[in-house]
Parts: C-alpha cells; structure tokens; sequence
C-alpha cells in the first residue's frame, strides 16, 4: 500500500481508502458481519484511512463501523465522519446542531477523538453559513481536542472554491469527479495544492454505475450517462476484464489525489480492490474504454441549492 500526505495535516493516508456508507444499508444480520468482516479486511490489507458519515443508514453505519473498530487499535486507522447531514432532505449546520453532532458520532463509534470532521454535504445549506458559523464552531472542537482536522465534502467543485477562499479547511472530499467518467477534480487540484488543502477522491465507480451490475435506482446520474458507462462496462467484460478494476486503478493512480475512497460491505470487494492497486494497469483497455466514455466525459448533475452548482 502507498501511503500520501494529505495536505497540510501531517497525516499520511493509505492511496486507497474504506468508505462505510454501505454499513449502513438496510439489509441486516448477515450484511452486518460481513461489513465488519470488510472493515477488518480493509485494516490487514494496508488501508488506514476510514470515512463515514451520520447519515448513512440513518445513523447505523457509524453503529456498525464502531463495533467493527471496537477490536481494533485506535492508532492503527485515521477516522473521517462528518455533520450537517442526517437524512435524504435533513440539513442542519447550525452550530448548536454541528457541536452536539460531533459527541453522538464519537459515542456510536467508541472513540475518543475523531480524526477528520466534514461538513456533508455543504451545497444543500448556503455556503456563507459554513464559512460564518459551522467551520467556526468545528474550529472549536478542534480546541477542545475532539477533532484533529476539520474538512468540507459535496458534489459541485464550484462550492469548494468558494468556501475555501473564505475560510481554512485542512481537506475537501470530493465525489464522482475523478473516475474514468470525470476527472473535473483535477482542474481543481493546482488551486487546493496551493492552499495546502488535502484532496479526498470518493467514488471511483462512480457510485456503481462503473460496475457489472445496474446501478441503484436512486444513481442521479443523467440516462445517456449511465448507458454509455454500461456500453464501457460489457465492453471490458467482452474482453475479459473488470471495469470496477481498472476504476479503482485509474483514481488511485494520480498521485495529487492522497486518497480515493470506495465502499464495499463485501470483505472479497475489499480484499480484491486492494490488490488490484497493486497490479499495473491495461493502457489499452484504458484507451479503448477512454474513448466509450469521451461523449459523456465531464457530465455530471446538480446536488442541493441552485447558486451552488
Ligand atoms: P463507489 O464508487 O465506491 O461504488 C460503490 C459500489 O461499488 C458499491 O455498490 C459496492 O458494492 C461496489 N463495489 C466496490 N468494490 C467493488 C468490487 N471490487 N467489485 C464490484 N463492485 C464493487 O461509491 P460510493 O460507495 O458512493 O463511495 C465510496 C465512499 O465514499 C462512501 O462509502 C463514502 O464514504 C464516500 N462518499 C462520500 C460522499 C460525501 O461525503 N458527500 C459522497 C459519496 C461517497
């Protein structure tokens, strides 16, 4: 595993990292032990880097997350979860809301302190808001030693520009704009690099529709999108491969991103995701499958306020 620094932080995370939200899903009991399973699997194979979030299951992913790290040493993982966001239309950023928020995670997932506290999210709330009162009040937990670093997350690039420009942060995370579909990220790099933000890349399937099987109904993706990423995925398989593969190859790859996130509660996934990092990646199959993609490069879709995106 190659481990990066992320931005200022001093920390160095794993290139791959293990993202909970599928801890959170509502089929239970078997899928339970099998996540904690992939949290394990995650943890032996190199990763050290985690990211969760209350919203996620509505609060049971950081449930589920917690009993898997229960059993492991706090020194061996860097913990990312995050405020603001606590169900499919429930936004508070407030920071009565935010500070109480950060105590109810540390207590769901038996830790301490948290590494790294994001606002979720933050395109569905108005961004002076978390440039005026939310950073503010997680700067404030910082102080009280509950969390080391304090991170913004959402879908429009636009958006971290913003609240960069107006208040420190040590990362941003961002979704679906580094995948073989997207890498609208990178433009934003040179910026984030100067400011000594650390980037955090999630998705490199895209939130599944880089996969063999069909994406989830809810996948906001636009419908030609989505099919042309169907068209590049039976076009690796008629040629023996995995897209999920070579996604998860081509994001960790870039090494100004410190860490690109994908979630699995599938310890095989996780396990497989990790040595495929490890494998050099098919520059042919890359460039035949660049070119499937080309028509769709870049499109994406609007998340939460309109002045946002
Ligand atoms: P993803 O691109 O990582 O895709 C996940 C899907 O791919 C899941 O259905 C999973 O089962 C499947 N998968 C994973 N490994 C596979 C493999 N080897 N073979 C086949 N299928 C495989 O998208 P994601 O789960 O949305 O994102 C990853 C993580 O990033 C999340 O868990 C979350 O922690 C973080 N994230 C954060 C935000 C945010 O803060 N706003 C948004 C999106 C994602």
């Amino acid at each position: 595993m190659e481990y990066r620094p992320l931005g200022n932080t001093g920390l160095r995370v794993s290139a791959l990292s293990y993202g909970a939200s599928p801890l959170g899903s509502l089929f239970r009991e078997v899928r339970e032990a099998d996540g904690i399973r992939a949290v394990h699997v995650s943890l032996d194979r190199g990763i050290n880097f985690i990211d969760v979030s209350p919203y996620y299951g509505l609060t049971k992913a950081e449930a589920v997350l917690g009993k898997a790290l229960r059993e492991v040493s706090r020194d061996r993982y860097i913990l990312a979860t995050k405020v603001g966001r606590y169900s499919d239309d429930a936004f508070d950023f407030s920071a009565a809301r935010v500070t109480a928020s950060v105590d109810e995670s540390m207590q769901r997932l038996g830790v301490e302190h948290i590494d790294l506290i994001q606002v979720h999210d933050m395109e569905f709330g108005t961004l002076d808001q978390v440039v005026e009162e939310t950073l503010p009040a997680l700067r404030k937990l910082q102080q009280a030693g509950k969390v080391r670093f304090v991170g913004i997350t959402g879908l429009p690039l636009k958006s971290f520009r913003y609240v960069t420009d107006r208040a420190e942060v040590d990362t941003i995370l961002s979704y679906c704009h580094y995948s073989l579909n997207d890498t609208a990220l990178a433009e934003l790099v040179p910026d984030m690099r100067a400011k000594g933000v650390g980037v955090i890349n999630a998705s490199p399937l895209s939130m599944g529709i880089l996969s063999n099987r069909p994406p989830p109904a809810w996948h906001p993706a636009p419908a030609h999108v989505k099919e042309i990423c169907a068209r590049a995925a039976a076009f690796c398989k008629s040629r023996g491969a995995d897209i999920e593969k070579l996604a998860v190859q081509f994001s960790v790859i870039n090494p100004e991103i410190a860490t690109t996130i994908v979630g699995s509660a599938n310890p095989d996934n996780m396990e497989k995701n990790v040595r495929w990092i490890g494998e050099p990646i098919d520059q042919q199959l890359l460039a035949d499958v660049m070119k499937i993609l080309e028509p769709i490069h870049n499109v994406t879709w609007t998340s939460g306020r309109a002045e946002n995106n």
